[in-house]
């Protein structure tokens, strides 16, 4: 990893793609905490225009993009005259480029990110990015380019983020690491035997213990699969080999993940669990700020406890290992299966174990492809494990 000190100070002018979802409203208060490092100069929702007019006449951005294409006229009748409504994929893609903005943070869910990702760095804007997708799909893509073009990519998972924290306070860099450990809740099926997992109702599944959340992820955390994800993205914005990358289950989630070095020492961040203490981090990097948030008390604390997790009854980071240890398009391909059995899982479809079950079918019957270092290879293959996995549903 290489940073550029220089960058130490800058005020970021931060164009914040998915401002309506629960890391871009989180990114919105830390814009509010901290206004003389953080000005929003651009903002792209899906299709919630009430919330992102309101959004844009608050900070007085100049620029706003609507996913959901129908929704144009309806929002530009919400905003101030001088406000361009851009729109679509090309639209996120405008914004991930304006003349004005010196930083993206991805924060929209699903591979719309990853075209606009791609332009930012051609731009050579400074990316945050909370969208797992980006770097599960197009992880060695992402890093090349923008190592190629000097762009910074800071973490704003919390577990990625607390491994970047980690890791740039040790100056000996990734060369003197063991392992990365991502922490995991565990999620409301942490003590949950085996044979009553097929029973699992939507309804549980969404019933996170510690985060608040979007409905995909807070499945993916009850299947695991979302530490799968993290385990892929780790490798790639780290640049580890997967095998010395780790899970380790801590249910009260305050430690956000560890670094193990070579000498044993373990290096831990922790803080209460708020999406705002990343996010803030990756916009004031190297440095810190008072952005007023919760302290952490650890007198108050009773426990904190870690265990192994439970492989067997939960297979999701058995299989992203294998999908990571194979490379080219697999994890694509884990991604993109996981996100339609989920889908088909929410509209009752499958039970909740039949969301891996999927999953371990797609890679018996799929070849992925070697190398994922074109869009468009990356996109086929997520493409074509999404057929299958209707066709083996229909
Ligand atoms: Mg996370």
């Amino acid at each position: 990893m290489c940073y550029d000190a220089g960058r130490m100070g800058t005020r970021r002018r931060v164009v914040i793609l998915g401002s309506t979802g629960s890391i871009g409203t989180s990114a919105l208060k830390v814009a509010r905490r901290i206004p003389d490092r953080m000005e929003v100069v651009a903002l792209a929702a899906h299709s919630n225009v009430a919330k992102l007019a309101e959004q844009a006449v608050e900070f007085g951005v100049r620029h706003v993009c609507i996913a959901d294409e129908s929704k144009c006229d309806e929002l530009k009748r919400m905003l101030p005259s001088g406000v361009t409504v851009h729109v679509g994929d090309e639209g996120l893609c405008e914004l991930a480029a304006l003349e004005d903005a010196n930083m993206v943070l991805i924060s929209i869910i699903g591979t719309a990110g990853l075209r606009p990702t791609l332009r930012a760095i051609e731009e050579r804007k400074d990316l945050a990015i909370a969208s797992k997708e980006v770097l599960v799909m197009a992880g060695e893509l992402v890093m090349s380019k923008a190592r190629e073009a000097g762009v910074q990519v800071l973490p704003v998972d919390s577990e990625h983020n607390a491994i970047f924290q980690c890791l740039h306070a040790n100056p000996g860099g990734s060369t003197e690491v063991n392992r990365l450990i991502l922490t995991a809740s565990g999620g409301p099926f942490l003590r949950a035997p085996r044979e009553e997992l097929k029973n699992v109702t939507l309804q549980q599944a969404l019933l996170h213990p510690t985060w608040k959340m979007g409905q995909k992820i807070t499945i993916d955390c009850a299947t695991l699969f979302n530490k799968g994800l993290e385990m892929i993205e780790a490798r790639h914005l780290f640049g580890i080999p997967i095998a010395q990358v780790d899970v380790l289950v801590h249910p009260q989630s305050i430690v956000h993940s560890l670094v193990e070095f070579k000498d044993g020492s373990l290096l831990a961040q922790l803080s209460c669990s708020d999406m705002c203490f990343p996010i803030q981090y990756a916009i004031t990097f190297p440095q810190r700020v008072d952005g007023h948030l919760k302290q952490l008390h650890l007198e108050d604390m009773c426990d904190l406890h870690f265990e192994r997790p439970r492989l067997d009854d939960f297979p999701a980071l058995n299989l992203a290992r294998r999908a990571a240890e194979l490379g080219g398009t697999m994890p694509a391909i884990f991604n993109a299966a996981n996100e339609e059995a989920v889908r088909a899982f929410v509209a009752g479809r499958i039970s909740f174990p039949g969301i891996w079950e999927t999953v371990q079918k797609v890679y018996e019957q799929i070849s992925p492809h070697s190398s994922a270092m074109e869009l468009d290879t990356i996109l086929a293959d997520d493409f074509a494990a999404r057929t299958l996995v209707h066709q083996l549903l229909s």
